[in-house]
């Protein structure tokens, strides 16, 4: 027992947990030990003979579970970025008891009775008590006996079932690849795509996680699109059922803790508050962007000479693309090569803006050979944290991209974060990893998560970093992307892989100019989603949905955003951002990300204003925002970093809604 990692603090630098010494059969021992342990301590505060004081019982909490925190934060890391079999048979297993250990906090009465009687002075505790003050009655600290053993059980059945969901989702996006022998009807695809898919001398094209495939734009084989579109969306039938499910028992919790439906009670401790902010919100996008998304499918009907299907809006997008803006994405490839864009992108970047200084840890090692480790420094030389960087694509890996944490920063426990970014790009057979721009700008995107994470400076774990309301998290990442075409940063990075000639002027304004073209194919593709997640999670309780794929399609109809050539971004049966046990953490939550772009398209005018790329400003935004993390109110942290409210024109301006 003595020799599992998880039981002691890493010794390692900045406690990097110790992957080299972390084995399969350590986790299930180490989750039964920290869960028991964590009850131990809880006891011990509810035992305690004391009055109810901030120090003995909320930041006695903060303090408890370590062991179980440790072994949570790797293994929910490794079931996204490199779940084998062992660690999905551990997850399935694991997933409802850890539930279950949630539930036996939360639902405590005495524990929250003596919650309710603590009382501070201090603005950061209050902040804290009243945060975890809202944690319990959120999940049923004032409910009866009776209805709290309903909410356990429904608690539990969802997250057996969202782990199903999962797991189907990770087996038919594997089992659904479009497999061929005959190389003409992948015709279109680079002779490196090619080689990359081969498998004893067949064809594997596997499929991404979202309705559309990069391949589409490239297939010139109509029915091979048409195939690879039906796989895409049909995989993992099975999980509609479920999906119908879970939504009829989140609406049935919902109403148990005091809301209408499952969207009400979820925005209510978010920046939204109301589903009516987010409906308003959502009602200015909808027409426009529908209305857009027409007059771009004219254009790609009348390019390819017949009214074309969705399978064919990438292919010929990509045809208009060069025919009106004559560019061609793939001649910007050799000028993205990944290292460059890390080193002299995304680090540069953090370099000019905040001071930032990266140094490669050769000496300290992830979890599989890829993944790489790099200390950062401060503008005055202190250590900041370490950042580790996953960028490949494995069939272990979920699709996607991601920053979690490996270690919160906190003052509590005197600890530097160590935080990691997770991406999906295709590793060659072999040369260089030549990105497309949108993987450049994901990375840059990422990279705005984890400086939240470095630059978090706050006493109590529960609120470092990137514990910020889920409507709010996206807005950092996505003020990052803009330096991905900022012209110093671009120069610095935008080099050919072979000669080191910078990237032609031409080709980057060709590039920017052929951006604004698509903008209604995506805003639709992604509104269709996100009110596909809304009208799923507005079910009133005891209303059950036989036919998940009508109650699909009625509700994209009665949203307004029903158009027959661009499907949801994710359909029901793979939105793993709303069903998905682990990740699933976006149900009635999609919207975040456009109601983040307000806030995103709204600083970067700031920053344009004051002068873009200087110190000044990186320190003005980390200052008000960044190093805050959740330690208190989300919009007074934008306010105080913009000097006012919100306004939604530029983003309307940007994506072409104006
Ligand atoms: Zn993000």
């Amino acid at each position: 027992m003595a020799e599992n990692p998880f039981f002691a603090p890493s010794t390692l630098p900045y406690k990097l947990p110790p992957f080299a010494e972390i084995k399969e059969e350590h986790y299930l021992p180490a989750f039964e030990h920290g869960m028991a342990e964590q009850l131990r301590e809880v006891d011990t505060i509810v035992a305690d003979p004391a009055a109810p004081t901030f120090a003995n019982t909320v930041e006695a909490l903060e303090r408890s579970g370590q062991v179980l925190k440790r072994t949570a934060i790797v293994f929910f890391s490794l079931a996204s970025s490199h779940a084998t079999d062992a660690i999905r048979e551990i997850e399935t297993e694991v997933a409802p008891r850890l539930t279950k250990h949630g539930d036996a906090i939360h639902l405590n009465r005495a524990l929250y009775a003596r919650l309710k009687r603590v009382v501070t002075d201090d603005p950061e505790e209050a902040w804290l008590l009243e945060k975890y003050r809202v944690d319990f009655v959120r999940a049923g600290a004032e409910l009866s006996e009776a209805e709290q053993e309903r909410l356990r059980e429904l608690n539990e059945e969802l997250s057996t079932l969202g782990t199903a969901f999962s797991q189907n989702l990770l087996a038919a996006t594997t089992a659904s690849a479009l497999v061929t022998e005959d190389a003409k009807e992948l015709d279109g695809l680079s002779e490196t795509a090619l080689r990359a898919i081969e498998k004893d001398g067949k064809y594997v094209l596997p499929l991404l996680n979202f309705t559309n495939q990069p391949a589409l734009a490239e297939l010139t084989d109509r029915e091979t699109r048409r195939r690879l579109y039906e796989l895409s969306t049909g995989r993992a039938p099975e999980n509609f059922g479920i999906a119908a499910k879970m939504a009829a028992l989140r609406a049935e919790r919902a109403v148990l803790l005091g809301y209408p439906n499952h969207a009400a009670y979820s925005v209510a401790d978010q920046t939204a508050k109301t589903t009516d902010a987010v409906e308003e919100m959502l009602g200015k996008l909808v027409g426009p962007a529908v209305a857009n998304a027409r007059r771009e499918a004219e254009a790609l009907s009348e390019q390819a000479g017949f009214p074309i299907e969705p399978w064919d809006w990438s292919f010929y997008a990509e045809k208009v693309r060069k025919a009106r803006y004559d560019f061609d994405s793939s001649e910007l490839r050799p000028y993205f090569e990944l290292d460059r864009v890390l080193r002299d992108g995304v680090f540069h970047a953090a370099g000019e803006l905040y001071g930032l200084r990266f140094a490669e840890r050769d000496d300290l090692r992830g979890y599989h050979p890829d993944v790489r480790v790099f200390e950062v420094s401060d503008a005055d030389g202190s250590e900041l944290g370490l950042f580790v960087f996953d960028p490949y694509a494995r069939p272990t890996k979920r699709g996607g991209a991601w920053m979690n944490n490996l270690v919160d920063q906190s003052h509590l426990f005197g600890e530097l974060p160590v935080v990691m970014n997770n991406l999906n790009i295709t590793k060659p057979a072999e040369g260089p990893t030549l990105l497309t721009f949108d993987e450049v700008n994901t990375a840059f995107h990422e990279f705005g998560h984890a400086l939240h994470g470095l630059f978090s400076d706050v006493r109590f774990p529960r609120v470092s970093g990137t514990e910020v309301p889920r409507d709010f998290v996206e807005y950092p990442s996505q003020v990052n992307e803009m330096w991905a075409t900022w012209p110093s940063i671009l120069a610095n990075f935008a080099r050919h892989h072979e000669t080191g000639e910078p990237v032609p002027a031409e080709l980057v304004e060709k590039m920017q100019a052929a951006e604004k073209f698509n903008q209604g194919f995506a805003t639709v593709e992604y509104l269709a989603a996100t009110l596909l997640d809304w009208a799923w999670h507005k079910l009133a309780p005891g209303e059950t949905v036989e036919d998940a794929e009508a109650f699909e399609a009625a509700a994209l109809e009665r949203a307004g955003i029903a158009f027959e050539l661009v499907l949801p971004r994710y359909r029901t049966n793979y939105f793993a951002h709303v069903f998905a046990g682990g990740v699933g953490g976006y149900s009635a939550g999609y919207y975040s990300y456009i109601w983040s772009e307000v806030l995103d398209a709204d600083s970067v005018e700031w920053f344009k204003e004051n002068g873009g790329l200087v110190r000044a400003n990186g320190d003005h935004f980390r200052s008000a925002l960044l190093s805050v993390g959740g330690a208190k109110d989300a919009m007074e942290a934008f306010r105080a970093f913009r000097g006012r409210d919100p306004r939604i024109e530029p983003l309307l301006e940007r994506r072409g809604l104006a």
